[in-house]
């Protein structure tokens, strides 16, 4: 009881002193904000298998994710897809925080509304402030939903494909361009990413290019968890999410590292490497969480109601605790 007398008399101090004419600032800087971050980026890359990623004890394919980012983050090493294991089911799990069979050629919309939606909805901002950004066309399907409401309401802004034109793939090269292109000149507080190189030479059946591209897609990632560390807009406040929409089957099953799609554990094995200024940096959570509540974990960061997700809550991420 003292205590909280105390807190509130420090508290009227605080908020009358933030009543001082002029001195309107002086709130924000002396009450502190419940969290650091004010931006998320969600790094989805496409389809590479838990067996050469972090499930590779040697990590000889992400040498940056492993040496470099590992140890300034959280690494979720027991992280799946539960639902359908395939391109948009797997991103839609993620955005909107429900398991549904979308179909994969992207002419099905998500149910629910996204963390996209869900943001700008409630923070009022403006669609530049919200982004996907895809090397697959079909995935300009995350910016909107089937549901009364929510349907062309409270869009992200979105480039998907060549040419943003929602429509075939494009190399993850010019994606990147565009990538940087929106994060100097829209500064977007959410903003999804899908790499697709390794998914494509996975179903080409071409290892060696698989193995390149896995390493290829460790690069950007090591290049934008470095831009959100040094750009003066994103030092400091951005959180970054790094993950996998499926895997793919494992060796002696079906066609192996070629497809996915199906229940098998190399399909449901994915990451989540979670880094930014709230968390724990070096540390390794084994308990199974899985993409739905990535959601969750968003909207906590962003500070709005995700309560249309069927995710849970990711306990020992957060310094604070
Ligand atoms: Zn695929
Ligand atoms: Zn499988």
């Amino acid at each position: 009881m003292k205590r909280i007398i105390i807190f509130s008399i420090a508290l009227v101090g605080l908020l009358s002193l933030s009543f001082v004419p002029g001195e309107a600032k002086l709130r924000k800087d002396v009450l502190p904000e419940p969290q650091t971050t004010q931006n998320v980026i969600i790094l989805v890359i496409d389809g590479p298998r838990m067996t050469e990623t972090f499930g590779d004890p040697t990590g000889q394919y992400i040498p940056h994710l492993n040496e470099d980012l590992k140890p300034q983050g959280v690494l979720f090493t027991n992280f799946k897809n539960n639902g359908v294991t395939t391109t948009n089911s797997g991103h839609t799990a993620i955005t909107t925080g429900t398991y549904q069979r979308v179909k994969n050629d992207g002419t099905e919309l998500p149910k629910y509304p996204s963390i996209f939606q869900q943001y700008l909805k409630q923070s009022k901002k403006s669609k530049d402030k919200a982004w996907i950004v895809a090397s697959k066309g079909k995935l300009n399907i995350l910016a909107n939903a089937k549901k009364k409401g929510w349907f062309n309401n409270y869009m992200p802004s979105e480039y998907c494909g060549p040419q943003g034109n929602g429509v075939d793939y494009v190399a993850d090269i010019f994606t990147w361009e565009k990538v940087m292109d929106v994060l100097n000149n829209e500064r977007p507080n959410l903003m999804l990413i899908n790499l697709l190189e390794v998914d494509t030479r996975g179903h080409n059946n071409d290892w060696e290019n698989y193995l390149k591209a896995i390493t290829k897609t460790d690069n950007y990632a090591y290049e934008l968890w470095n831009y959100l560390q040094s750009d003066e807009h994103y030092m400091g406040n951005t959180t970054l999410i790094i993950t996998n929409d499926h895997g793919r089957h494992l060796d002696g099953h079906r066609t192996g590292f070629k497809e996915h799609g199906d229940g098998c554990s190399g399909c449901r094995d994915i990451y989540m490497l979670a880094l930014g200024p709230d968390f724990y940096q070096d540390k390794i959570i084994n308990e199974e969480y899985e993409q739905l509540d990535i959601s969750i974990l968003v909207s906590e960061l962003l500070r709005f109601d995700m309560s249309t997700s069927r995710g849970r809550r990711i306990e020992g991420l957060f310094r604070e605790e």
